[in-house]
């Protein structure tokens, strides 16, 4: 290995992308031990104690701790997960798992959720290790498996059953960081909160008939169209949180816009003004969401249908209890609301303050690291392993930094998505960070 920190993280980035930890939901997929084997034969170097958990075969996290000499002193966990989403090869214009790099850029699955960050950790993690790091917090490293499927073999595994190995006062995961253009210099979103999921199956009855003499029956499937039509046009109020106002609040946006994005009646107004893909998260982060994804039913095409299920993907915001959200959804349905069995699975939205130990730390390195750069609090619309950590007790943000190479459209569509790549000066400055960050927060 070369002794550049970005050409470290880089190296080991290609590594973890050539595992192809693929974890398509199934508990035999994943296999993040070949990761772990990686990553522990990279931080062995250092003759750190490494742990092991493995609650299923193959799907193994690691961690790594340095332990602080003042027990009262804030810790910090630093979380990276090894495993990555299904690709479909056809709509890539490089080999997914050949982690390639061209002009700068390394490419595969994982580039940017979340390999980078999880490399660039172990590499600090190493050089502090090897720098003599005595903080007065313990510092951990955690390389978990299986967070692109809930986290049920990973994080929340972990701290369901080794809290101790796994617990910090202070918790920072992907996402985040990315430089954002204002008037005022560069903004750098800290997702310190996520929507939760009440993901909902609905099913609505009918009477079996003959398909030849469909006048006046009893039709689920028909009844089910209106459930969806209702669903889709239903349009809940829109709430202005802290975190929204203060992400606003921080762009320096020009007055007219700001005003619009914080008012809850003209805010469909600067919906309508947006492109598209923005008014998208915008929608998202100010309203509880509602989309009809799955309906599976009928059984053949002379029999009128008795039973339809339908799958409602269902987003709550901040503050918002799985009650509130059945509210919405009895709204949505109206007098169709006593016809439909609902069946719903609440994973609650958590969040962070920003008055915290953390967010200064973030607000002092950053500014060194990004120069006329200021942190503003984000929401993320979807999920990740930081909200078991939160509602253990600890204060855990989505953050890293990326360099002005990877602009916020491009990451977005990335994510997920086709020829997911990553520049290596992002890389380099990701690595920094998490050295800076240990110290000032630790020592
Ligand atoms: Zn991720």
């Amino acid at each position: 290995m070369s002794a550049d920190p970005q050409d470290e993280t880089t190296e080991l980035l290609q590594q973890l992308i050539r595992n192809s930890c693929v974890n398509d939901g199934q508990v035999s997929s994943g296999d993040e031990v070949r990761s772990v084997d990686t990553l522990a034969a990279y931080l062995g170097a250092t003759g750190l104690d490494l742990e092991r958990y493995e609650p299923q075969p193959g799907r193994t996290s690691l961690v790594a701790r340095i332990e602080g000499s003042d027990p009262e002193a804030p810790s910090l966990l630093l979380m990276g997960h090894t495993d990555v989403v299904p690709v479909n090869p056809d709509g890539w214009s490089r080999d997914p798992f050949g982690a390639e790099i061209v002009d700068g850029y390394v490419w595969g699955r994982g580039a940017v959720d979340m390999l980078n960050i999880t490399a660039s950790q172990a590499v600090a993690f190493r050089r502090l290790a090897e720098s003599g790091f005595k903080p007065k917090g313990t510092l951990i490293y955690l390389a978990v498996a299986d967070e692109e499927a809930l986290g049920t073999w990973g994080a929340r595994w972990l701290v369901e059953n080794e809290r101790d190995a796994v617990y910090a006062d202070y918790v920072i995961t992907e996402s985040g960081g990315y430089q954002m253009a204002t008037p005022d210099g560069v903004r750098l979103p800290v997702l310190t909160g996520e929507k939760g999921t009440f993901w909902s199956k609905l099913r609505i009855r009918g009477t079996p008939g003959h398909g030849s003499q469909p006048f006046r029956t009893d039709n689920a499937l028909v009844k089910a169209a209106e459930v969806v039509r209702r669903i889709n046009e239903y349009q809940p109020q829109t709430e202005i949180l802290d975190v929204w106002r203060q992400f606003v609040e921080g762009m320096s946006y020009p007055a007219e816009i700001s005003e619009a994005l914080l008012d809850p009646d003209r805010l469909h107004e600067a919906l309508a003004e947006l492109p598209l893909g923005m008014s998208r998260l915008v929608h998202a982060c100010t309203h509880t969401t509602f989309a009809p994804t799955v309906m599976h039913g009928g059984t053949k095409t002379n029999v009128i249908p008795d039973l339809v299920e339908l799958e409602i993907d269902v987003r709550t915001l901040p503050g918002q209890t799985g009650e509130d959200a059945r509210a919405l959804l009895d709204e949505a349905l109206g007098d169709l609301a006593d016809a439909v069995e609902i069946e719903s699975n609440d994973d609650g939205p958590t969040e962070s303050p920003i008055d915290t130990p953390l967010w200064d730390s973030l607000a002092r390195v950053t500014r060194r690291l990004v120069e006329g750069s200021e942190l503003v609090p984000f929401l993320m619309v979807g999920g990740t392993d930081n909200r078991y950590f939160r509602r253990a007790g600890s204060v855990g943000y989505g953050f890293a930094l990326f360099s002005r190479r990877l602009a916020f459209e491009d990451y977005a569509t990335m994510f997920h998505g086709n020829d997911e790549r990553v520049d290596v000066d992002s890389l380099g400055l990701t690595e920094q960070l998490w050295e800076a960050v240990a110290r000032d927060l630790l020592e």
